[in-house]
């Protein structure tokens, strides 16, 4: 491993104002960070930890929401009880994250920073333009099983593996930032990621020195929430297709819906001509094809991940079964 410098953070502007030095990184949980630097994938110079910092508290808001500091570990804030009444479908995608110890350490704000598990991101003996722009995308040929059928481009089709931030984003999130000068922003998620396009190291919308502080939860809309995760083993496995779902829906008629998917894109993905499809319509196979479509608008499978269609298709339709069923 490449030798780096340490420094904790005595504030927030601190930590944002070391952070925009080139070659620093932050850190926290370190569940994914350190992984990498052992892999010789981030090789930082200097790591700012804040994990001192008082960002490890679940509020109210007035409005009726949750504000979650960005330190609350994934496990806290998957029992914490206003999040299992009013977010059940962000308690669930926790809970289906990692594994226990993971989650005991994991923080909010990490996993929604998380990176991909692409292998090729992973290998630095093979190209990838995430790792390493310019140099070419392994996956493109190569074995691409877990890889996306959204969104992608010619120089990455890798996805975005947490769980936590599909139910964020049905949910409308906004993850609330702080730069050195002090200055804060609440961006939505839905303008949080990106697609790769072609600057796949760039995943989010966050800028130099720019710190998460929380995440806040507008008050949980009408409706039942699921969130169901199809994966290679029950446990402790990354999402081949993962629905958050909440949908309103009286005696056989949708009212509401909100669907958001992991496992096919860059990014939690979500297409809201899909919801409208179910909004006033009966809770019958036509509605659920016919969102799935909206869906899969555009899909393009890359040989071993061409499952991932039907797959999501089905996984879809079997979430919408279960939660209209009268
Ligand atoms: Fe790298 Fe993206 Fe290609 Fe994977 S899919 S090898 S992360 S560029």
């Amino acid at each position: 491993m490449k030798a780096f410098t340490y420094q904790r953070a005595d504030s927030v502007t601190q930590a944002a104002a070391a952070a925009i030095k080139s070659g620093a990184k932050i850190i926290a949980g370190g569940t994914n960070l350190l992984d990498l630097m052992k892999l010789q994938v981030e090789t930082p110079s200097q790591l700012i930890d804040i994990n001192r910092l008082p960002l490890d508290k679940i509020e109210e808001t007035p409005e009726g929401g949750l504000r979650i500091g960005t330190l609350v570990r994934n496990s806290d804030l998957a029992t914490d009880p206003r999040v299992r009444q009013r977010y059940g479908v962000l308690s669930r995608a926790l809970l289906a994250g990692a594994s226990a110890q993971l989650r005991n350490k994991a923080t909010t704000g990490g996993n929604l920073l998380q990176r991909t598990r692409c292998y090729y991101y992973y290998d630095v003996t093979k190209p990838c333009n995430k790792r390493s722009p310019g140099s070419g995308c392994a996956a493109l040929a190569g074995f691409n099983r877990i890889h996306a059928i959204l969104g992608t481009s010619d120089d990455c089709i890798a996805t975005h593996p947490s769980d936590m931030a599909v139910a964020m984003r049905a949910l409308d999130a906004k993850v609330e930032t702080v730069n050195r000068e002090g200055e804060a922003k609440a961006i939505p998620i839905a303008e949080f990621y990106r697609l790769p396009g072609n600057t796949p190291e760039i995943e989010t919308s966050l800028k130099p020195g720019e710190i998460i502080t929380a995440v806040t939860l507008p008050p949980p809309p009408p409706g039942v929430q699921v969130y169901r995760k199809v994966r290679d083993r029950a446990s402790y496995a990354f999402a081949l297709v993962s629905v958050a779902a909440i949908v309103d829906n009286t005696r056989g008629q949708i009212r509401s819906a909100r669907l958001a998917f992991g496992g096919l894109a860059h990014m939690p993905w979500r297409v809201a001509q899909a919801e409208q499809r179910l909004v006033d319509a009966p809770a019958n196979t036509t509605t659920f094809n016919a969102a799935a479509d909206a869906v899969l608008e555009g899909a393009r499978g890359f040989g071993a991940n061409d499952f991932k269609m039907p797959l999501a298709r089905r996984t879809l339709h079997s979430v919408l079964a279960e939660m209209t069923r009268t």
